[in-house]
């Protein structure tokens, strides 16, 4: 399979380590938002979170504990933004689950994923959709 993160895990591909698990691998994102901008994947090939396994998913989770940890003392970020996109209509270009740990400065411009303003819904429709996927989750 062609999948560009599955070569750094391999090693076919150099990367940035900030750390690594049996499950997981973290590394710096070559085209980093803001300095300290890491990525966090699963070993095992999955898309994204409609394909990774609980057990892949949680080890992801836990990494990001550390690593956020990590840039934290690294680089006293103002916060931490954690980013993952589901499929290529929500912009994920790689198509290899990945979590972006994306730090914070001071004066950085908004994130437009996370500057978005707050207009109140209407509760009915926020109901009713609410319903609609509760309706047909399966545990
Ligand atoms: P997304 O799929 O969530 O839109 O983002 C993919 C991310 O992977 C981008 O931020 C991009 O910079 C990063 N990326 C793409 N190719 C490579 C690579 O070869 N090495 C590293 N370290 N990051 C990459
Ligand atoms: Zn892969």
């Amino acid at each position: 399979m062609d999948c560009i993160f599955c070569k750094i895990v391999k090693g076919e591909i150099p990367c940035f380590k900030v750390y690594e698990n049996d499950k997981v691998l973290a590394f710096a994102d070559i085209n980093p938002i803001n300095p300290g901008h890491t990525l966090i994947i699963p070993k095992a090939h999955a898309e994204n979170l409609y394909e990774i396994s609980d057990e892949d998913l949680t080890a992801v989770a836990l990494a990001s504990k550390l690593v956020i940890q990590g840039i934290k003392d690294a680089l006293d970020p103002i916060g931490v933004a954690c980013l993952q996109l589901n499929g290529k209509g929500a912009n994920q270009v790689v198509m290899h689950y990945h979590l972006h740990l994306i730090p914070r400065g001071k004066d950085d411009p908004e994130l437009p994923v996370s500057g978005w303003e707050l207009k109140p819904g209407d509760m009915k429709a926020i109901e009713e959709t609410a319903k609609k996927i509760s309706s047909v989750i399966k545990q």
